[in-house]
């Protein structure tokens, strides 16, 4: 049976000389692992369309719950991901994120499809930069797979705002000055009032709108340690393609 979907490919793994077999995060389906024939060739007949972050169309044959690449037609390619170690090593954390929460099933969100192209558009054009893709790469990915954050108000008063707030990463609950009572603990971090919005806007906002933000570089290193540790927490583990992104920024610093 042929099914043609669209999609971008978020990993590449090597078979035989000539193949590999890679994931596509597709729009409507999550994630497919499809056999290309020849892939590894360089003027194979998919080759450009089955790259890694390349966004193609691809028309995918389904036998025995084998998938393997039939035809294939680039949509989009993002050239200048690859020319910049700190672009391709955030991208591959958001693949490594993506393979980790997002199944292969018929009712995965479309929105997170878009929250990738989006967010390779703008981190391989840098309209936007890598901190602030970042932060709303995890944040959005956690609200789209369920684990959206309680960030309306106090979790005990209600009280929508206070010049800090602080937000319980384990339990995704916000509280105010009053009414949170461990403030020393590990998965409590303060928020301050624009790192708060922020929060809330990447949560809660219209896709179209998501990136239509900007926040200082203090709030902005504030809101990337937030952001990461949410994740981090929820998710349980750490992220080897994390560890090398965060190893590129430091060693910047230095
Ligand atoms: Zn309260």
């Amino acid at each position: 049976m042929l099914t043609t979907t669209s999609g971008v490919v978020i990993r590449e793994r090597l078979s035989g000389e000539n193949n590999k077999i890679i994931d596509i995060l597709t729009e409507k389906s999550g994630i497919i692992s499809a056999y290309v024939r020849g892939g590894r060739k360089i003027n194979g007949k998919n080759s450009a369309s089955s790259q890694l972050f390349v966004y193609s169309k691809f028309c995918i044959e389904k036998s025995n719950d084998k998938c393997i690449l039939n035809s294939s037609e680039v949509i989009k390619v993002f050239y200048d991901l690859r020319l910049d170690i700190e672009k391709i090593s955030l991208a591959s954390y958001f693949s490594e994120l993506l393979l980790y929460t997002v199944g292969s099933c018929e009712d995965t969100p479309e929105d997170i499809c878009r929250l990738l192209l989006n967010s390779l558009y703008f981190l391989s054009n840098g309209e936007r930069s890598a901190k602030f893709l970042k932060s709303v790469f995890e944040m959005r990915l956690l609200s789209e797979i369920g684990l959206m954050p309680g960030l309306i108000g106090c979790a005990v008063c209600i009280k929508y705002t206070d010049d800090v707030m602080y937000f319980d990463l384990k339990n995704g609950k916000l509280f105010c000055k009053t009414c949170c009572v461990n403030k020393s603990s590990t998965d409590i971090a303060a928020v301050s009032e624009p790192v708060l919005s922020a929060l809330r806007h990447i949560a809660l906002s219209d896709m179209n709108r998501l990136f239509n933000f900007r926040m200082s570089e203090h709030c902005m290193t504030e809101l990337c340690d937030i952001t990461q540790r949410y994740a981090l927490t929820q998710l349980g583990r750490n992220f080897s393609t994390l560890e090398y992104y965060n190893s590129l920024s430091k060693g910047a610093e230095l």
